[in-house]
Parts: C-alpha cells; structure tokens; sequence
C-alpha cells in the first residue's frame, strides 16, 4: 500500500493545522508537525483571530489547567473578550487531542483546507434576543472551520430553516469568512470542542461549563428565548439557568420536541422561553425524525416570542 503523499504541518501564519498536497502551495512557510522547534505546542496556541483579551488570565490558569475556564470566563468583560478567550483553552486533554487528530484526518474534502482544532466560540449579534444552544462542533463542520454550525450538514440545514425566516443572511454556512450575518439570533454550545462520537463525558461538559454560563450572564439583558437542540444541550443548560438566577422548576422539565417553557429570570429581567427542537444531527434528518418544517416551526416560535419576526 502507498502512503498518500500528504505533509502534515504547522501553519506559521496562523498556528492551525493542514494538510496538504506536496503540491498544493509550495510557496507557504509551514512547519512539519514533528518539528519541536515550531513557536507552541499542540493545544496551546496563542490567539490569533479577533482582538486580545483583557486581563491577567493567562497568568492565572494555563489553558490546560481544567480550572481555567472557570478562571478566565467570568473575567470577560464582553461577549466579544469571551469570544477571544474560548480558543485558548485546552483544559480537556481528550478533546485537545481529538480535536487535533481529527485535523489529520486528511479526507479528500478537505484536503489543503487549514482546520480551525481550536475551541469554537458562539456566533453572532452580542445583544441577541434568541439563543440557539446545540451539542459541541463537529469534527470536520465546526472544529474545521473555526465556526458554529459551519462546514458540515447539520449546519446546513439550521442555516436554510434561519434563512428561510429571514434571520441569516445566506441559506449555506461554509466557511468562516463566507460573509454570513444572523439577525438578531446567536449560536453556541455547552461543549466547545469536538468530542469522539459527538458525546462528551459529564466531566468534560462540567469543565467547560462557565464558557456558556458567562456567555449567558452577558446575553442576558437582551435575551428573551433559546432553542434547545437535543437533550444533551437541555440537560446542560438547565443547570447553567439555574445558577445564574432563573426559575427552573424542581424536579426539572424533561426535554422534548416542541416543549416549552417560560423561566422566571433573576430580579429586574424579564422572563425567558426555552424551546426545545430535535438536533439537526444528519441521523435525524436523514431518518425524517426532524423534518425542516419542524425545525422552522420551533425557530420561528422562538423568534416570535424574541420579538425578531
Ligand atoms: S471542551 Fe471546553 S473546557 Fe474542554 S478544552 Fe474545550 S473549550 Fe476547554
């Protein structure tokens, strides 16, 4: 058998992972994955999108410590500081690792394409009035490209129901520069690395948890409804609401398509409705389990009650 002619290597521009054709873009300055001499290991590199982050943190926690996301998340002082942290962080050995091996995967799609193997930010507008929450990126959708539901069919088929309700601005997500805007809308995830089969330990999902509670905290005097896709996000939001001061019931509602429930918010904020809808996972659109009518009848629901449509 012949080995595929494929180096695997070290982005210097950009700190990300290719792979990449011996004859794909000689001219790129690229250090091979094996060289100890590149400027930072695997999980730990610098950021290198959007704007420094404020504070000390780094000094704080190092982003492999499991506490520091509880360390730097609460320190972000905007969704925009937040959205600069989350990629540092490498406190979950298993998914640094996954994350990063799945970037050498070398599948003919993507081959030559640079892959993000970073912790995935939330996306969009930071006064969002609906929130939609899922599960974790997608080893070769959002760990890829660097962005939530982008790169991979679940993304696609949110994208066109969001599209169809005039809520973004292109039905077909594909990469992080395609000039996608979402009105009034904000994606995000209780887990913000890709995890092996699509399913963190509860221990993963408990460390990365102040990411999406801080997010929440700063959305919260916008917020006014979340969509909830699958039960794994349900179950990992509840307690997150509670903790920041909504009124989850005791014992907690089960998840459930099409259920929906209105939280009293913390003193001085308006209720929330939390709206639960099928993951857009490619089993359950491919089985008929969530049709796009579906999908569009909950989102547009939610955006009625967020008072975007
Ligand atoms: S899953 Fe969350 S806590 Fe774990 S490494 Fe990724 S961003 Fe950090």
């Amino acid at each position: 058998m012949v080995a595929a002619a494929v180096d695997r290597r070290i982005c210097t521009a950009t700190g990300c992972l290719r792979n990449l054709s011996r004859r794909a873009n000689p001219a790129l300055t690229l250090f091979r994955t094996s060289d100890t001499s590149r400027p930072f290991p695997l999980g730990r590199f610098p950021e290198r999108r959007g704007p420094p982050a404020s504070g000390t943190v780094t000094r704080m926690r190092a982003p492999d410590d499991p506490a520091y996301p509880r360390a730097a998340a609460p320190a972000a002082a905007t969704v925009a500081d937040l959205d600069a942290r989350v990629p540092r962080c490498a406190a979950c050995p298993r998914l640094v690792g996954w994350r990063e091996e799945k970037a050498r995967d070398d599948l003919p799609a993507y081959r030559g394409q640079e892959y993000w193997a970073r912790p995935v930010p939330g996306f969009g507008p930071p006064d969002a009035p609906l929130l939609i929450v899922g599960l974790a990126p997608a080893a070769h959708g959002a760990n890829r490209t660097g962005r939530m539901f982008t790169g991979d069919r679940s993304g696609d088929v949110l994208c066109a129901a969001l599209y169809d309700l005039g809520l973004a601005s292109r039905p077909d997500p594909v990469a992080a520069d395609d000039g996608l805007t979402l009105r009034g809308v904000r994606m995000s995830s209780p887990v913000r690395c890709a995890p092996p089969q699509n399913r963190p330990t509860p221990g993963e999902r408990d460390t990365c948890r102040p990411w999406l509670a801080r997010e929440l905290e700063l959305l919260a005097p916008a917020l006014r409804s979340v969509v909830v896709l699958g039960a794994f996000g349900w179950q990992a939001l509840l307690p997150v609401l509670a903790a920041a001061g909504w009124a989850v019931p005791r014992p907690r509602p089960a998840f459930g398509h099409g259920v929906r429930i209105t939280l009293d918010g913390p003193a001085g904020s308006r209720p929330l409705d939390l709206f639960g809808c099928y993951h857009v996972s490619q089993r359950n659109v491919f089985t008929g389990r969530l049709t796009p009518a579906m999908l569009r009848e909950v989102l547009d629901g939610a955006a009625r009650t967020a008072g975007i449509r």
